[in-house]
């Protein structure tokens, strides 16, 4: 579970969302999640995000990326095959 998380702005939210807690933007110490209503808030615009549906974008993030990786290599058998 890792990506970093960007604020419908466009800002940059978090560096990495993992199980454990989130990574500020530009490294850092590991900020823990207290509790599993904990959010964090864009520095730009101000909007909060809880870290539940931070957390389902990472992994949503990490689903495309797979997916990705499978039409890449489905395009590369076929161009194999033709
Ligand atoms: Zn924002």
């Amino acid at each position: 579970m890792t990506g970093q998380i960007s604020c419908i702005c466009g800002a940059a939210l978090v560096e990495e969302v993992t199980d454990r807690g989130v990574r500020p933007v530009g490294g850092g110490a590991l900020i823990p999640f207290r509790r599993t209503t904990d959010y964090v808030m864009c520095e730009r615009c101000l909007r909060t995000y809880d870290v539940r549906s931070l957390m389902a974008r990472a992994e949503s993030a990490e689903v495309i990326e797979s997916l990705e990786q499978l039409a890449d290599s489905a395009e590369q058998e076929s161009s194999d095959s033709a």
